[in-house]
């Protein structure tokens, strides 16, 4: 059964961000014919919105007030292309602006949001929204007795369409006025290379590594694998030690990354942990307990020393890439 999708869009350096094609794309299945609008707030938000396959209608505004994400402007801007677009489902990325958008919205519209879902499907008219519970440890399916049914959604969730036509028409949405929040000043976190939430492959190093130094194996494996592919990762205990920075850190208080490969090395697999990764595609575990948690999420894994599998590991990839 058809149903209107409304796309919380985000920019990234002037573009639909990644995670909004991705939703585009997920909304165009769900939509079964209806209409599926998208909203792109900031600088660049009209020529953005032209290369959003999958959307039927834009609401933007360029206002670069909207470029610092502020939840209060945003808001405003968000309602005003619900009241147009009358959404049965509104998906939002769950990224900064989902995790405060989704429940603002949802209180605004005395409506229900699922947050950070894996996968939303429509049966037959219900939309039905997929989240991991109990620390990643298993899956909870929702329905919605409220309408529009709001989701934030996980990066990776849907695939890119590869093709198709962007929205046909364009709607002016208000400018962003003023804001109850003022940002005194913006730190950028640096980290060089890929982020672990983008990356296809993440390797990840747990406090079994022994060491602050053995992270630069981790590092090797990575580098081995491609540094246009793969990143590094970290469990909270190594971290917590100290060896590596908590930008890197994944799991329930750190990233949450959902890569087609995660290569855990002497990671236990704590489920605090898995939140932050059990969504990835392949899990693979180098671990000397065979009875550790990480066995429970592996479709892989070698039981052992790691001192004795990566260096092994790491030579096999680099003669794979020809090295
Ligand atoms: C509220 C809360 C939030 C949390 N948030 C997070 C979070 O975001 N991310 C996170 O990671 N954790 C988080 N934790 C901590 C979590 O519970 C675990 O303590 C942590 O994940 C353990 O990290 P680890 O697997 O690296 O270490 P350990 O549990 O110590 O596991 C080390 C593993 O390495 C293996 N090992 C040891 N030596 C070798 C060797 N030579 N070769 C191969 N394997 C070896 C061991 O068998 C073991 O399985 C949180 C905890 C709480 C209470």
């Amino acid at each position: 059964m058809a149903q209107n999708i409304l796309v919380i869009g985000e920019l990234d350096d002037g573009a639909a961000s990644t995670t909004t094609l991705e939703l585009l794309a997920g909304a165009s299945s769900l939509s079964d014919g209806g209409s599926v609008g998208v909203t792109l707030l900031g600088a660049g938000a009209s020529s953005a919105a032209t290369s959003c396959v999958g959307a039927t209608v834009a609401y933007v505004n360029d206002d670069s007030e909207y470029d610092s994400f502020r939840g209060d402007q945003w808001l405003n801007a968000i309602a005003g292309a619900v009241e147009s677009s009358s959404p049965d489902v509104v998906l939002i990325a769950q990224s900064i602006v989902g995790r405060e958008i989704g429940p603002r919205l949802s209180h605004r519209l005395g409506t229900a949001v699922a947050m950070d879902c894996v996968s939303i499907s429509n049966d037959g008219g219900a939309t039905k929204a997929t989240r991991p519970c109990f620390g990643g440890n298993a899956m909870a399916t929702y329905g919605f007795e409220t309408s529009p049914a709001i989701a934030t959604v996980r990066a990776k969730s849907f695939e890119i369409l590869e093709s198709g036509s962007g929205p046909a028409t364009t709607e002016e949405l208000p400018g962003a006025g003023e804001s109850r929040t003022a940002i005194i000043a913006t730190e950028e976190a640096t980290s060089e290379g890929l982020q672990i939430q983008d990356a296809p492959v993440v390797v990840c190093g747990g406090r079994g590594l022994g060491e602050a130094e053995a992270f630069s194996q981790i590092e090797e494996i990575a580098a081995a694998i491609g540094a246009d592919k793969a990143a590094v990762g970290a469990s909270r205990a190594a971290v917590d030690l100290g060896w590596y920075p908590p930008s890197q850190q994944v799991g329930l208080t750190g990233k949450v990354v959902t890569p087609d490969l995660y290569l855990a090395v002497a990671v236990s697999g704590a489920s605090q942990h898995m939140a932050g990764c059990s969504g990835s595609k392949t899990i693979v575990g180098i671990n000397r307990d065979e009875e550790a948690n990480i066995w429970s999420f592996s479709r892989y894994g070698i039981i052992g020393d790691y001192k004795q599998i990566v260096p092994a590991l790491i030579e096999e990839l680099k003669k794979a890439a020809g090295n």
